[in-house]
């Protein structure tokens, strides 16, 4: 069995016959070994796009590390981000589900609550070493409110959470870490356990480069800099949308021209991926690296024009700010039966999803996953006829949006616009054409994949926390975050 490139059968489908994933649900088959790993780490950077990397075809040369990193893995094609927001992305990551169900909708005030299990507590709750290393303000370590017990936010079961940030953003002077302190912190948490050093652990590592303002350092940014192609400039704005404007907190200095902006932006990505590279060495180097499972993935993508939209994120559920890069590498550079192709990275077109990642971490080291929205990734199992991922989400004081992927379309949609829009990704990765009007029963299923993806719930519902710390009130300040009770 191959389970790698696309399964021809599922393209060839009537659109009514699009079903859900079965939650939770697999029967494994004889011949593929299950994967068992001796550690698992995952490595996630922010606001980083699928698209601006070599491995998905981008001609700039902002990701060697990860390029080489993906040669020795599996290269997720179509794979999804829950939101297009650091909180509650990160928040259905950690625990499986989706954000609405663990009380994180709409935004980024909210945190989950001590009622939602976290993937650090399920590796905790086993003896295993949790670590995470941070480096985005909204993942900061946060106190519950009064009469909330227990910790609160995605720090819940980790160890060690170390969320250092020393450096400040140039325009809301926020805290942030960048990508060289980052990896040291890292580095300084894996030394650290010193004779415990090859014991089982889970550490995650988050790094914020990619996300604005895009300030690379000097020599990055000349090594990105180039004539500009395109002549648009934009106003700036005097707030922190990006509908039609630079948004505030993006602004470099008087620069108005777009293609500035988007040369940072991939200057900024280089200078993750050198960290990135540093990170993967000292591993190595400390004989941590072969047999672990590593997971690579972005929190969410960001708009570098689309739509109308600029060099934003959390306003719109179109592909560039949900589709995020995912890369696998499994114990020995295994490739779980995905043959490689020309180029000798493997690559499986078949749509997956961070909630995919709940079941394939926790398997690697053997602990019964429980109910998620997940499926373990080239785990063999009955797979579903054809999987829906769907999105919802509430931009900042804006109308709901609502999208599903089926990994060939996707519908989004909005309190503004009802009627949708239906995009064949395949043909129009950008999504410029509406095929909505000439595939009205399409629409239809997959507007009826979405309602029983909502209707399917995983757990209790939870309603999340608010925070007891003045981080929120700052944050609403700067236009990071939508009101208070706005996630009520
Ligand atoms: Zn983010």
């Amino acid at each position: 069995m191959t389970p790698g490139r696309p399964r021809k059968k599922t393209g060839a489908l009537a659109a009514g016959t699009l079903v859900l994933a079965a939650m939770g649900c697999s029967a494994r088959e004889p011949g593929l070994p299950r994967v068992q790993a001796a550690r698992v780490i995952l490595i996630t950077c922010d606001t980083l796009r699928a698209d601006r990397l070599g491995l998905y075809g981008y001609p700039r040369p902002t990701s060697p590390a990860l390029d080489a990193f993906a040669r020795e893995s599996v290269v997720f094609e179509e794979a999804y981000s829950a939101a297009p927001w650091t909180q509650p992305a990160v928040s259905s990551l950690m625990t499986g589900r989706a954000p609405e169900e663990i009380g994180v909708v709409p935004g980024n005030v909210r945190r989950i609550g001590p009622d939602v299990e976290t993937i650090a507590e399920r590796f905790a709750a086993r003896g295993i070493a949790t670590a995470a290393v941070v480096s985005n303000l909204l993942l900061k370590r946060v106190e519950p409110p009064p009469g909330v017990q227990g910790p609160i936010g995605v720090s819940q079961g980790f160890g060690h959470y170390d969320d250092r940030m020393l450096s400040k953003e140039s325009v809301r002077k926020l805290p942030e870490r960048v990508a060289s302190d980052t990896t040291a912190a890292a580095i300084e948490w894996l030394d650290s356990r010193g004779a415990r050093a090859k014991e089982p652990f889970f550490l995650w590592v988050h790094y914020q480069d990619p996300h604005g303002p895009y300030t690379p350092p000097a020599e990055q940014a000349r090594e990105f800099d180039q004539p500009v192609r395109d002549p648009t400039q934009l106003p700036l704005g005097k707030s922190m949308r990006g509908k039609d404007q630079i948004p505030l907190y993006q602004a470099l200095d008087d620069e108005r021209r777009v293609d500035v902006y988007r040369d940072r932006y991939d200057a900024e990505i280089r200078t993750f991926d050198r960290a990135l590279g540093r990170l993967l060495a000292e591993l190595e180097q400390r004989g941590l690296y072969e047999d672990a499972l590593i997971v690579f993935s972005a929190d969410h993508g960001e708009s570098l024009g689309e739509h109308g939209y600029w060099f934003c994120h959390g306003e719109n559920l179109h592909r560039e700010v949900v589709r995020v890069p995912l890369v696998v590498r499994f114990p020995g550079g295994d490739g779980r039966g995905v043959e490689p192709g020309a180029d000798g990275v493997r690559r499986v077109a078949t749509i997956a999803s961070h909630y995919d990642l709940w079941p394939t971490m926790l398997g690697a080291l053997d602990i019964a996953p429980g109910p998620s929205r997940g499926l373990a990734l080239l785990e063999p199992q009955r797979l579903p006829l054809e999987r829906a991922v769907v999105q919802d989400f509430q931009p900042l004081e804006q109308a709901r949006w609502w999208a599903v992927s089926d990994g060939r379309y996707r519908l989004v949609w909005s309190a503004d616009n009802p009627a949708g829009r239906l995009f064949d990704i395949r043909s129009d990765p950008e999504e410029r054409n509406d095929l909505a009007n000439e595939d009205p029963a399409r629409v239809r299923a997959m507007q009826a994949a979405h309602a029983r993806w909502v209707s399917t719930r995983v757990g209790a519902v939870s309603s999340g926390s608010a925070t007891a710390s003045d981080l929120t009130e700052d944050l609403q300040r700067l236009g990071y975050v939508e009101r208070a009770g706005g996630g009520d």
